[in-house]
């Protein structure tokens, strides 16, 4: 073939896939637009998985009737006029390619009413190409309405998966947008049936209960934020270690409230939560930086969901910073809740945990009782079942899970000792065989210089045969050889992270304590005395709460003396 111009028809379409190449974008897209266009309510409607018609409606400051064209020409924008604008870019929108792009795969009616003006004005496009216009009555704003999508594009249409996965998309695409903008209200109607409202209060908590309701809202933790140029600001919320998911969707990230996605990000709040969550379990959090438009780069993808950063690892570090210190300020005793005592949604979360993008800070989230990572001193009272030590406080009564607590002693202490050098090593009279399966050998080999540093003496000894002359104290008169063999399956895993935390916490669980091993109160005590001493004394190395308390307050109540 010879080398020809391609038909503007042809080039529209290209260019139109990279900003379209789903319904979610289209939704995306006009969202983005309505946002831009400073509207406090935003009605996504959406049938047939967005193939059949996508509409949006605003409340925004609308299109002036006499620009209403223009708008679907490309590289139309009213939002950067030249290159310095496009070095501080404010809005989400800034490419001018959106409604020409959509314009360029559906069927596309605009109507507008610009603040100021008494009408409002219609536009139709058919293939790019206006098709009719008008005049049409409504009220200040702009409502895009996108039919058949991508009916001209077979091969488009081909890749898209079932309606209800297309579904899915758009509702997530609406769900970050409504955590990014808590002061909105948000509508999304599938197939006439609603399935995400928000009210628009400003509160980031009242956005995170209507997306991910209101369990995890209640046990949401804010962001205190210490804005501190050039560092970013970091506001949001974050879950607390207790409501863990297992997989990754649920961090949402936005930059200037642009939603974006990074894993750079990802992996500074997953490392935030080292140490408090399950292996394999991952946090809830929503997340907002904010920081001179000069530190970042939005302009790398028409999609616009991707930015770089000028300074990717002072970012990173802020990030985690701010998600860690949240996370130890407000890790606390998890209170027990009697009877109906407790509203499932505290209202002082709700009053408090807010504003996060507003400019404020709450200064304390008051559902917290015990706001310390540090503990009181405890006096001990007994065991329970054999497997619970029961303990007063200034404050009301504790209940400690024994091994859960053993664990988080036992996880700091060996974290420490290896830091310095100074692991406990336990040498045996004589040396014990030692017999591992081929995938094991093959670990152990490998693993030979990281195990000496916890203390494991082990040396080959003919056929998959290995001899141990010394072990870490910790685990030298328990099942050792049960240790060594989930310490090597566990680190034959693929993919893992941090194999020294997960040697520390196998560790840990095989030298604690167990449930139902009756404890004298020597032990007991001493045992209440190291857990005093930990940093982070209310979670095991897993995650799970080491102990529950009750309160003077709660056991007055609960006695009915208030
Ligand atoms: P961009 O958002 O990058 O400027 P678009 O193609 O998405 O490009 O939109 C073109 C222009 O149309 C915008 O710059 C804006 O002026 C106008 N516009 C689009 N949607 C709306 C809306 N919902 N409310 C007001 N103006 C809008
Ligand atoms: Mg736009």
């Amino acid at each position: 073939m010879p080398i020809r111009a391609l038909d503007p028809k042809v080039v529209a379409q290209i260019a139109a896939g990279e900003v379209v190449d789903r319904p979610a974008s289209v939704v995306k897209e006009l969202v983005e637009n309505s946002l831009d266009a400073g509207s406090s309510q935003i009605s996504v409607e959406v049938r047939g998985g967005g193939v059949g018609l996508i509409r949006v409606t605003d409340n925004g400051t609308g299109i002036p009737s006499g620009e209403m064209g223009l708008a679907f020409d490309r590289y139309a924008t009213s939002k950067v006029a030249n290159l310095e604008d496009l070095e501080s870019i404010q809005s989400l929108g800034f490419r001018g390619e959106a409604l020409p792009s959509i314009a360029a795969v559906a069927q596309v009616d605009m109507v507008s009413c610009a603040t100021g003006e008494k009408a409002g004005v219609y536009l139709s496009l058919q293939d790019g190409v206006i098709s009719g216009q008008g005049r049409r009555g409504r009220s200040q704003g702009t409502t895009v309405t996108a039919r058949n999508l991508f009916r001209k594009i077979p091969a488009r249409l081909k890749f898209l998966k079932s309606v209800a996965t297309e579904n899915s998309h758009i509702a997530n695409v609406v769900s970050q947008y409504a955590l990014a903008f808590p002061e909105v209200k948000f509508s999304l109607l599938i197939d006439g049936r609603v399935a995400l409202r928000t009210p628009g209060s400003g509160h980031l908590v009242d956005s995170i209960a209507e997306v991910y309701g209101t369990e995890i809202a209640g046990n949401m933790i804010g962001l205190n934020d210490e804005a501190a140029a050039p560092l970013p600001r970091v506001a949001g919320m974050v879950g607390s270690p207790r409501i863990s998911r297992s997989g990754r969707g649920n961090l949402s990230f936005f930059v200037n409230r642009r939603w974006v996605n990074s894993r750079m990000l990802a992996r500074a709040v997953e490392g935030a939560y080292h140490g408090l969550l399950m292996v394999g379990k991952h946090p809830v959090a929503v997340i907002n930086l904010s920081l001179p438009p000069q530190e970042l780069d939005v302009n790398i993808h028409p999609a616009k969901s991707e930015v770089k950063f000028r300074n990717g690892s002072a970012i990173f570090s802020a990030v985690q910073r701010a998600v860690r210190r949240a996370l130890m300020e407000q890790t606390t005793v998890p209170r027990v809740e009697l009877a109906s005592t407790q509203p499932v949604f505290p209202s002082e979360v709700r009053e408090t945990a807010s504003l996060p993008y507003a400019g404020t800070t709450p200064d304390s989230i008051t559902s917290a009782p015990t706001p310390a990572m540090s503990l009181p001193v405890l006096r001990v009272l007994g065991q329970l079942d054999n497997s619970y030590i029961i303990a007063e406080g200034p404050d009301g009564l504790y209940l400690i899970d024994q091994h859960a607590a053993h664990e988080r002693v036992l996880f700091e202490k060996i974290g420490q000792q290896r830091s310095q050098r100074d692991i406990e090593v336990q040498g045996l009279l004589e040396p014990v065989t030692f017999e591992v399966s081929p995938r094991q050998e093959a670990i152990l080999k490998s693993r030979y210089q990281e195990l000496a540093e916890f203390g494991f003496a082990i040396e080959p000894f003919g056929d998959r045969t290995f001899l141990i002359r010394a072990l870490p104290a910790l685990i030298h008169d328990k099942d050792w050889a049960g240790t060594l063999r989930e310490l090597l399956d566990s680190l034959s895993r693929e993919n893992k992270g941090d194999w020294a935390e997960d040697v520390t916490i196998t560790m840990a669980c095989h030298g604690a304590v167990r449930a139902g091993q009756s404890l004298s109160e020597p032990e007991m005590r001493e045992l209440v005395r190291q857990m005093e001493r930990c940093a982070t004394p209310h979670t095991c190395p897993h995650g799970r709460p080491t102990m529950i308390h009750l309160s003077s307050s709660q056991l007055k109540k609960e006695f009915g003396r208030t």
